[in-house]
């Protein structure tokens, strides 16, 4: 198939990512002539386990974690279930979860749905966040409580970008016997993290938002955390995820953080040139438009700006006509009318929600595609414009 990928000028980064070349390379054999299981016995399957185990310690080097706190899952979803869920069943009278109001759908829907999960009633905090997209941390001081079983907070917004102060947020738990567990997917890769620096109990990363392939995961669990598994089988992962490991895809992750890890610094200087560039562009060119989320607090790649009296589906149509990719909200909320969850707790009047596009790099983009995209947008919204009833001239 060929789906024209040569083509595209790709600002989504934040919904997938390309595999790298040199993740491509690497998990190349593991699909072809090293099939064995890492369970077995002979030889042919061990150096598999081996392998694996390369892996587990690349990822961990990327994150300051032990190779033992490495679980592998099948995606960031299932860490972020496994955790949650690991805490409830630790913890079986604390019936207090301390979330936010702009998690990923993969915790705002678990959280929305524990009590069919698991046959309790639990008292949920989500809490608001204000204009900029940031937390208050009074409020935050105050939602923990005696009978808080977990805290899950994000490290970074997939929407927005926006940074939250986990390490700090950590620490508060931890005083108060509290375990925490970050969303970690869009920071892993993006910026630093050293786990041995906080007291973050749980971490959930996802492989193909950092240049892996789609459904591998990993949930790091802190030595000496109590931990009950969300999947049983096997002996696989030290008894804590049952199933036989997606071995190739486990081999490109740790291929992947070991390139992160090298991409670090280029990351924060040049795809953040590339982001601050496309940003004060738009935001100048383009009359009404206006930067969701707090303005350094954020992710390098990352940025989010509404286009007041339009369409966020129209644009993107139009947009795609010049095949570039990027998009209005969260790609798992697109689909429905409603404006993103994100930025409605943000409290972003309907006109300038329903109109916000999220663009999101990589350091495969150009600068040739940022100066194309600066020399497209303007047209686009003001021809969508022109035809909204509720759009004037002279505004
Ligand atoms: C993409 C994403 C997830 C889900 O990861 P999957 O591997 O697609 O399940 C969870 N949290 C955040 C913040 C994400 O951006």
């Amino acid at each position: 198939m060929d789906c024209g990928s040569d083509k595209v000028i790709y600002m989504d980064n934040n919904a997938t990512t390309r595999i790298a070349p040199e993740v491509v390379d690497a998990m190349m054999p593991f699909l072809t002539d090293c099939y064995g299981n890492p369970s077995s016995m002979h030889t042919f399957g061990g150096q598999i386990g081996r392998a694996v185990e390369e892996a587990r310690k690349q990822i961990g080097d990327l994150i300051g974690a032990d190779p033992a706190e490495i679980v592998f899952t099948s995606c960031g979803t299932e860490s972020d279930s496994t955790a949650i869920l690991s805490a409830l069943q630790t913890f079986p009278e604390q019936r207090h979860v301390l979330t936010t109001r702009v998690e990923h759908p993969a915790v705002k829907s678990l959280c929305e749905n524990l009590g069919q999960l698991t046959g309790h009633k639990h008292r949920v905090t989500r809490l608001m966040v204000e204009a900029d997209g940031t937390l208050d941390m009074d409020r935050y001081r105050e939602a923990l409580s005696e009978d808080t079983a977990i805290v899950s907070v994000m490290w970074a917004n997939n929407e927005t970008g926006v940074i939250f102060p986990v390490e700090e947020m950590a620490a508060m738990a931890r005083e108060r016997g509290i375990l925490f567990h970050t969303d970690a997917v869009q920071a892993v890769g993006k910026i630093p993290i050293n786990l041995k620096e906080n007291q973050i109990d749980f971490l959930s990363l996802s492989g193909h938002k950092l240049h892996a392939p789609k459904g591998v995961g990993v949930l790091y669990v802190r030595k000496g955390t109590p931990f009950v598994p969300f999947l049983n089988g096997g002996h696989q992962e030290g008894g804590r995820r049952g199933g036989t490991e997606n071995v190739a895809s486990i081999i490109a992750l740790g291929r992947a953080c070991e390139l992160a890890g090298e991409n670090l610094a280029e990351e924060n200087s040049r795809v953040k040139a590339l982001r601050d560039k496309l940003e004060k562009g738009l935001l100048t060119s383009i009359p009404k438009s206006i930067l969701n989320g707090h303005p350094t607090d954020r992710l390098p790649n990352t940025t989010n700006v509404s286009f007041e009296y339009v369409e966020g589906e129209a644009i993107l149509l139009h947009m795609n006509q010049y095949n570039i990719c990027a998009s209005s909200g969260s790609a798992c909320t697109s689909g429905s009318l409603e404006p993103s969850h994100v930025l409605r707790a943000m409290g972003v009047p309907f006109t300038a929600a329903h109109g916000s596009i999220r663009f999101s790099l990589s350091v495969y983009n150009t600068e040739e595609e940022v100066d194309f995209v600066l020399e497209k947008m303007p047209a686009i919204i003001a021809n969508l414009r022109a035809m909204s009833p509720f759009w004037k001239d002279d505004e």
